[in-house]
């Protein structure tokens, strides 16, 4: 098998955010080959760990995808503060006598999105909803890397999953689990400090909220699981995700003083999108009195180009709106009426990218997270539950197909759910050795026995 078929073989999707699948994203050649090692949101502990613990098979995967793309130059970006783990890499780059080279990035957020990652490290733009190869780069994170190096040196498929488990816990512990590992058997691994809790699977800013204790039951360690982030009910952060539409807009029409502190800040704006959230703010509440198309585009189409980051909402604006949500909703709406917008395929950087970055340290301190900032996750657990499910949907694109049935027995690593070839999609394999108990319209469940 060549790497694209081995990857593809390996169920390996993208580790760290919406899990594209890697043979796609990799069936190419680039310029650039950048590893995003920067651990985007706050708190979240799983890539540093994976650069102290694995730097060599980081480096050894790298080269491997570097030859395949043909890349002229490869980097690894990670925040310049990291220095236990650039040591760890520097290590393992002379080690190997590899072409590798560290980016050192502030300390801002978000330094790990990757089109602000591709214009710190090449200082091109990406066009508005583009990809890095459209500037001839490759973007990977971290666990992708080295998945692709096992996958490639031991024959391993996607099993396992390293993730960090934060905030309301008796100190941050880094877990190895079982892919479909339940996520409340993770956050008891980790003693939670308070019995009722609310989790944010991901990152504060970009995270999903899930706070009803039924559905937390009903959360499992997928391919894409790189944190969890337990908080109290009332946490600013939950609340404030449970603010309705309805009520944004109104907040909206009442108290935006077109200050536009929301567009200076935001990241899209800076590297050139034609995105001006203060002006999808200000039509808001003329959003019914709007007939046609044209119109309607023109006051809203910009929102199309957010990238959900968050600043504006949890950082930028000083009355405590919600441009990020406003914007989601008209996508929905520009969306629902069929308009396409247009796209700028050659943004230019403005001149004040590097003065608009939000520093880490307050966006923390604004999310009311301060209290566990500076804890960091020394001791990694691995996990062996008495059964896993394993979603059929835990990347981007159409759900695996069974190919188990229950009463199967099966081997950790066995083909459980083959990708749909007729669109994007990716294998799935057992993570533990069992006999399958369950197929559902949703993933398939397997008792270890
Ligand atoms: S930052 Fe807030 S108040 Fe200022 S323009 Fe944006 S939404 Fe309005
Ligand atoms: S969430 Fe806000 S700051 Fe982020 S891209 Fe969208 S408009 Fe810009």
């Amino acid at each position: 098998m060549n790497l694209i078929e081995t990857i593809k073989d390996a169920g390996i999707v993208g580790a760290g955010g919406a899990g594209f699948p890697t043979h796609i994203k990799l069936n190419t050649k680039a310029e650039y080959f950048i590893v995003n090692a920067a651990e985007c949101e706050p708190l979240i502990e799983t890539d540093k760990y994976l650069c102290r613990a694995f730097a060599d098979e980081l480096v050894k995967g790298v080269m491997l995808v570097a030859e395949h793309l043909e890349a002229k130059k490869s980097v690894i970006a990670l925040k310049g503060k990291y220095k236990d783990e650039i040591a760890a890499l520097k290590a393992a780059i002379e080690k190997n006598s590899a072409a590798i080279e560290i980016f050192e990035m502030r300390t801002f957020y978000p330094a790990g999105d990757e089109q602000i990652m591709v214009q710190q490290v090449t200082g091109r733009c990406v066009p508005e909803r583009g990809i890095p190869i459209d500037v001839g780069a490759v973007v990977d994170n971290v666990g992708t890397v080295i998945g692709i190096y096992n996958a490639v040196t031991k024959g391993e498929k996607t099993t396992e999953k390293y993730l960090s488990v934060v905030g309301e816990v008796k100190e941050p512990v880094m877990l190895k689990v079982p892919i479909g590992t339940s996520i409340r058997e993770c956050i008891k691994a980790a003693s939670p400090t308070v019995s009722e809790y609310a989790i944010i699977l991901g990152g504060p800013m970009m995270g999903r909220v899930v706070a009803e204790d039924k559905l937390i039951d009903q959360q499992f360690v997928t391919k894409t699981t790189g944190n969890i982030i337990v908080l109290p009910k009332d946490h600013y952060l939950i609340k404030r995700s449970e603010v309705s539409i309805s009520r944004i807009k109104h907040q909206t029409r009442s108290a935006c003083i077109q200050c536009r502190m929301c567009t200076d800040l935001c990241p899209r704006f800076q590297i050139g999108h034609r995105i001006k959230p203060h002006l999808v703010m200000r039509n808001v509440w003329r959003e019914d009195k709007i007939e046609t198309q044209e119109e309607f585009e023109k006051s809203f189409g910009d929102a199309i180009n957010c990238c959900d980051c968050g600043i504006c909402e949890m950082f930028s604006c000083p009355m405590g709106l919600s441009p990020r949500r406003a914007n989601q909703y008209m996508k929905g709406k520009l969306r629902e009426r069929g308009i396409t917008v247009e796209r700028n395929l050659n943004p230019q950087v403005r001149s004040s990218v590097d003065l608009s970055k939000v520093p880490t340290d307050r966006l923390i301190a604004r999310l009311n997270l301060g209290k566990y900032n500076g804890l960091h996750a020394h001791v990694c657990i691995g996990l062996k539950p008495d059964e896993v499910f394993l979603p059929f949907s835990q990347h981007i694109g159409k759900p695996a197909i069974a190919v188990k049935a229950a009463g199967d027995r099966v081997s950790a690593g066995d083909l459980v759910a083959r990708a749909d070839d007729t669109g994007l999609s990716t294998n799935i394999h057992a993570s533990v050795n069992g006999t399958v108990s369950e197929v559902t319209p949703a993933g398939i469940r397997i008792r270890v026995s």
